[in-house]
């Protein structure tokens, strides 16, 4: 499912950080952490919208806040199973329609907020450890 206002509402929010309106912060909003980057040199600090009709009132959220945000929707993880990995089903379904819509994983990383291993990994459901 494509929703055009989320679409808008986050390409604004690239838009204003690029230009410089809009500053990604160091902090979590809410645990107050740094996010850090990922393994691709990607912040993981993610503009949440709460209000896409006002594309650049974001809250800044940690991947690890963002996870909880999702989880909170009562969506669960796929490969929680196995304890290696906790992915929110909600984010796992976002990236296969990134995917669905033709976008290179490197994209939908950087959409998500987090690294293209993550991506690769959630869209394509392998998360096995490789033979060796
Ligand atoms: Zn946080």
């Amino acid at each position: 499912m494509r929703d055009p206002l989320k679409q808008r509402a986050r390409s604004a929010v690239k838009r204003a950080i690029t230009a410089g309106v809009l500053v990604r912060p160091d902090q979590c909003s809410r645990c107050k952490k740094p996010a850090g980057t990922g393994s691709d040199g990607r912040s993981l600090m993610h503009g949440h919208h709460h209000d896409y009709t006002k594309p650049l009132e974001v809250e800044w959220l940690c991947f690890h806040c963002h996870v909880e945000e999702t989880n909170e929707q009562g969506q669960y993880a796929i490969g929680e199973r196995n304890g290696r990995t906790k992915y929110p089903e909600a984010l796992i379904v976002r990236m296969r329609e990134l995917r669905a819509t033709g976008l290179p994983y490197a994209k939908i990383a950087e959409i998500c907020g987090c690294d293209i291993s993550y991506a690769w990994k959630a869209v394509t459901g392998i998360n096995r450890k490789r033979a060796a």
